[in-house]
């Protein structure tokens, strides 16, 4: 039995890749995407449960199709993901138009319930980790359609306890993926087209693999990650960037910063989550870390090659943050000289260890340093961008940009985005261009190609660019065929 569907993802890049799997799954068995939800069979929301607003998102979403559900009651409505194998069965009762709950560790089976569901088998919940024999669902990449950008998981889980953090009840403890099979499905989104990958992990480089060499050095906290690096680098000498995210800082040791400094397939930034700057809010974090030994390896990992930039994760308003720790916060971004970061407000979660120091910060408190984080962070961002005017750099062009039809957009090495206009007779899209930064937005660069640059893009037949334009422009301005 299969049909069309439509799956809605909410949440991190870790759900986004999960989708693209349940996607290839359900193709396998016969499924059909659906161009809207009135078209589908099957509406499947793959969830987050990070932060609370995630969870609202998805009552609001579902209540938006309870009017269809009523109209068409054999339409199947399925969550998934980290809210999905938190609430399990309770979902099913609190949603009335819910027909199967799914967790993370159990997509493959996704079309066997549906076809069950529509069997007439009732209302049901799978959310059963796979400790035993742990999956890895292979990407099947597609010749001509694979992105510029992949992204490739490298393990699951988490064996953090951070005590404001759900993920490890929601994905499990931690499942290391076989490094040849890594290596295997970065060569296949090689062959199929793709030009960088990014490793996926919750803590991506805490990675394990029997068959590899002993961790090297004498830090507890050393991972096989630097050798899977090495690994796929040498496996796979036609990438031409290799990303990772989110290292947690405790393995981001000293092999690790070598790795970075021998490997030139690595990108020169690393997203390297910090939560705080305050020693004291650290610990009651559990993060394992204090301030001085994240900026020391962050440090390490910035000198490790010639303009090596970071990014960050932080929260604002954990219980007992005071105004002098989240001094200490801003301080350690100016210190660290992030060039972006991601900030949220603290939220509390169901069953995190954090539950029982209240959440006694007040919103508006909240709001306030969260809005004083952000204002450091463009301060520092605009900085550093507008420093970059002049410079020449090297973008891998990822696709078409939305404004004038001559203009794409990619990213340095570093991580900035960068837009640049390119003649008609050229086709950059996967290729690495030399660009002379002209000027600095708020966000992103614009720059114009250097001649050296411009000389070594691939000319097309003006037929044949035009058509390659016309396939590739949709897909951004998200318009039908
Ligand atoms: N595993 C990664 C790590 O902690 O290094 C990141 C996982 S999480 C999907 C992404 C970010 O969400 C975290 O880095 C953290 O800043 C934020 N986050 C996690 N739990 C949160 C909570 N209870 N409230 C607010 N933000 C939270």
């Amino acid at each position: 039995m299969s049909g069309r569907y439509v799956v809605q993802t909410f949440g991190c890049q870790m759900n986004v890749h999960d989708s693209d799997r349940m996607e290839e799954v359900l193709r396998a068995h016969g499924w059909m995407p659906a161009l809207e939800v009135e078209a589908a069979d099957l509406v499947v929301f793959n969830t987050c449960s990070v932060r609370e607003r995630a969870e609202q998102k998805l009552r609001s979403e579902v209540g938006k199709l309870a009017p269809l559900k009523k109209r068409r009651p054999e339409l199947v409505l399925a969550v998934a993901g980290c809210l999905a194998q938190q609430e399990g069965e309770r979902l099913l009762a609190r949603l009335p138009y819910l027909d199967l709950v799914l967790g993370p560790d159990n997509i493959a089976e996704l079309p066997a319930l549906v076809r069950d569901h529509i069997a007439g088998a009732p209302p049901q919940a799978r959310t059963v980790f796979d400790l035993d024999s742990p999956r890895f669902l292979a990407a099947a990449p597609r010749p001509g359609e694979a992105p510029v950008s992949a992204f490739v998981t490298t393990m699951k889980g988490c064996d953090e306890r951070c005590s404001f953090c759900i993920v490890p009840t929601t994905r499990g403890p931690e499942r290391y993926r076989p490094a040849d099979e890594i290596v295997g499905e970065i060569a296949r989104w090689v062959a199929a087209g793709s030009r960088e990958v990014t490793l996926l992990g919750q803590t991506v480089d805490s990675f394990r693999d029997e068959r590899l060499p002993p961790p090297e050095g004498d830090d507890p906290d050393e991972s096989q990650f630097p050798h899977l690096l090495r690994l796929i680098a040498a496996g796979v000498p036609d990438l031409l960037r290799l990303r990772y995210t989110s290292p947690h800082p405790r393995h981001a040791t000293r092999s690790l910063a070598l790795a970075h400094a021998e490997l030139p397939v690595l990108a020169r930034h690393v997203h390297l989550p910090v939560q705080s700057g305050s020693d004291r809010v650290l610990r009651r974090m559990i993060r394992r870390y204090t301030r001085e030994e994240y900026l020391e390896r962050a440090g390490r990992l910035r000198a490790s090659r010639p303009d090596t930039t970071l990014s960050t994760d932080i929260i604002v308003g954990v219980p007992g943050e005071t105004e002098a720790d989240f001094g200490e916060t801003l301080s350690l971004v100016r210190e660290a000289r992030f060039t972006s970061l991601f900030g949220f407000k603290y939220s509390p979660r169901p069953g995190v260890p954090a539950l029982r120091l209240g959440d006694d910060v007040p919103e508006d408190v909240k709001g306030d340093r969260l809005a004083r984080l952000f204002a450091l962070a463009e301060e520092l961002g605009r900085a550093h961008l507008e420093g970059l005017v002049g410079t020449t750099q090297q973008v891998l062009i990822e696709g078409p940009s939305k404004g004038s039809p001559r203009t794409f957009s990619g990213r340095t090495g570093q991580n900035e985005i960068v837009h640049v206009e390119l003649p008609e007779e050229t086709f950059a899209v996967g290729e690495l261009v030399d660009v002379e930064i002209v000027r600095a937005f708020k966000h992103s660069l614009s720059a114009r190609p250097t001649a050296a640059g411009l000389a070594r893009l691939p000319r097309t037949a003006q037929r044949s660019h035009a058509e390659k334009r016309r396939r590739l422009l949709p897909l951004v301005q998200g318009e039908a065929g």
